[in-house]
């Protein structure tokens, strides 16, 4: 069998057990410490993906993304929209900007931000899952994952929308949301705890329709008004909250983007 047809053949449980195997193995951050190992997903045949910035040290010691703090905080919104962790584990593959601990940050208050060389180095990993699961549901979570796949834009421009976007996979709804982590001030400000509470609506009534979670059964409403945005866009932490920065230069070439919700 030619080496395309042997690809082809393969199931997506058998694609993601190869590609973890490789992932696994990467050092490619060669200022890392060479006890921080990547930390992989266990979802084997997920139909939505979540991504993240880059795991902190509860992920690393725990071998588990979102295992710490903010990933209390995290299924604590998941499970209002009606899934619980362990499904959510389960069915959901949770990738990240970058899969290694990147270590403290240089101020004290919280991680440090990966750099843009290691978040492109990384997004050969994001770029293969994409390809690999062709994800129906995308939720980026926090700015970094945020900015690999929608326009740089406030929070509050994007948060509470669902969007179609274009990305090496091919297209998927994305549902994004804020950081969980309690560096995080934009949750506090005015208006945004209702964005938030939009965007688990809006992600229940989408992996119910997927049949994942409680609104399994749930007959989905409607839809949302369409409405385009217009904007180009590229096409993704389980640690702390990375600060507002510019669109991340790790992201790939420019991609169609446009707000459903
Ligand atoms: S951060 Fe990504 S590219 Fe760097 S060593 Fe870890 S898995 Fe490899």
């Amino acid at each position: 069998m030619s080496r395309a047809r042997d690809e082809a053949a393969r199931t997506l449980p058998q694609l993601l057990e190869r590609h973890r195997d490789r992932l696994s193995a990467c050092r490619r951050c060669t200022g890392l410490h060479e006890a921080v190992l990547p930390v992989l997903s266990v979802a084997s045949a997920p139909r939505v993906m979540l991504v993240g910035q880059a795991p902190g040290k509860t992920e690393l010691s725990d071998q588990k993304p979102f295992a710490g703090r903010a990933g209390r905080t995290l299924f604590q919104w998941l499970a209002r929209a009606g899934v619980d962790e362990a499904t959510f584990r389960e069915r959901v593959y949770i990738a990240a900007v970058t899969r290694c601990y990147p270590g403290p940050s240089p101020s004290g208050r919280g991680d440090r931000v990966p750099s843009a060389h290691e978040r492109e180095q990384c997004g050969v990993w994001l770029a293969e899952e994409l390809r690999i699961i062709r994800p129906e549901v995308l939720i980026p979570v926090g700015r970094l994952a945020i900015e690999r796949f929608l326009p740089a834009a406030p929070l509050d421009a994007l948060v509470g929308r669902a969007h179609v976007v274009q990305h090496e996979g091919g297209s998927s709804l994305a549902v994004p949301l804020p950081h969980p982590s309690g560096a995080s001030s934009w949750i506090h400000a005015p208006g945004h705890m209702a964005l938030l509470e939009r965007a688990l609506d809006l992600l229940g009534r989408e992996l119910g329709r997927l049949g994942i979670g409680a609104s399994g059964s749930i007959e989905r409403r409607g839809g949302p008004p369409r409405e385009e945005i217009g904007a180009d866009a590229s096409g993704g932490g389980h640690g702390d909250a990375t600060p507002a920065t510019p669109a991340s230069r790790a992201r790939p070439s420019a991609r169609r983007t446009r707000s459903v919700a």
